[in-house]
């Protein structure tokens, strides 16, 4: 009885491992840089999402004029939309890597949910496509292919994951959340951004300039910088995934 019911238990355990409708815990990868030997104030990497809707003025005008590197996680619908901000980018290549956040902002997970009020992706053909028209907007846009990729919302099923490292890109966590989906104070969101350490990859958002978040990405910059921080691109750095997102 005891050898029929163990496996009938490992039968249930397989059956729910492939079974395309189950609820699998989703993730939320994160990713740090390669401790490099001590000197001066550190290194972190800042991301910034680039979702839909417009762009934050203020935070892309400090980056150029405190000559700050970001990597911009940018979407086809905002490419669209965006193109006198997207010029300024091209413009400074050495301060900006632009990668692929997806065609249409849709989370990468392979089964039907919502997250955060958004619906995913649902399927492996339609985390493929949205992985995809991301990366073909990008190139439309002229620019290198991307090398890395974030879904909407941050959040994936591992076999999602396992999928888009498949296609070839690396998947962007992140250490330090800075302004909380854009949706924190000014005050908040500087003390986040501020506060980062060594090896830190934070992220913030470059897409809402109605919002007093960004305010407080520029301010959390600043004082970065003034401590001495150095910034980086992801591509300028060896960088440390978990959940098999980049090794
Ligand atoms: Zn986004």
């Amino acid at each position: 009885m005891g050898l029929l019911r163990n496996s009938l238990c490992a039968m249930a355990l397989s059956l729910f491992a492939t079974s395309p409708g189950n609820s699998a815990t989703l993730v939320e990868p994160t990713l740090h840089l390669k401790p490099q030997a001590a000197e001066g104030g550190g290194r972190v990497a800042l991301t910034l999402d680039a979702c839909g809707g417009k762009t934050d003025t203020r935070i892309l005008s400090a980056l150029v004029d405190n000559r700050i590197p970001a990597t911009i996680f940018v979407t086809g619908i905002w490419l669209k939309h965006n193109a006198a901000a997207v010029e300024i980018m091209r413009a400074h290549p050495d301060l900006f890597e632009l990668e692929n956040h997806g065609g249409r902002h849709i989370p990468a997970v392979d089964t039907p949910r919502k997250i955060y009020g958004i619906s995913s992706a649902g399927s492996p053909d339609a985390v493929q496509a949205e992985v995809e028209s991301g990366a073909a907007a990008l190139a439309s846009a002229g620019g290198p292919a991307p090398k890395w990729f974030r879904g909407a919302t941050a959040e994936y099923s591992p076999s999602a994951i396992a999928m888009i490292r498949k296609l070839g890109f690396k998947i962007a966590g992140f250490s330090v959340n800075g302004d909380g989906g854009s949706l924190l104070g000014a005050k908040e969101t500087a003390r986040r951004i501020g506060a980062a350490k060594d090896g830190d990859v934070i992220i913030a958002h470059i897409n809402q300039p109605s919002h007093a978040a960004g305010e407080g990405v520029v301010q959390g910059l600043l004082a970065l910088k003034q401590k001495g921080m150095t910034f980086v691109r992801l591509d300028d750095a060896d960088d440390i995934g978990n959940d098999g997102t980049t090794e």
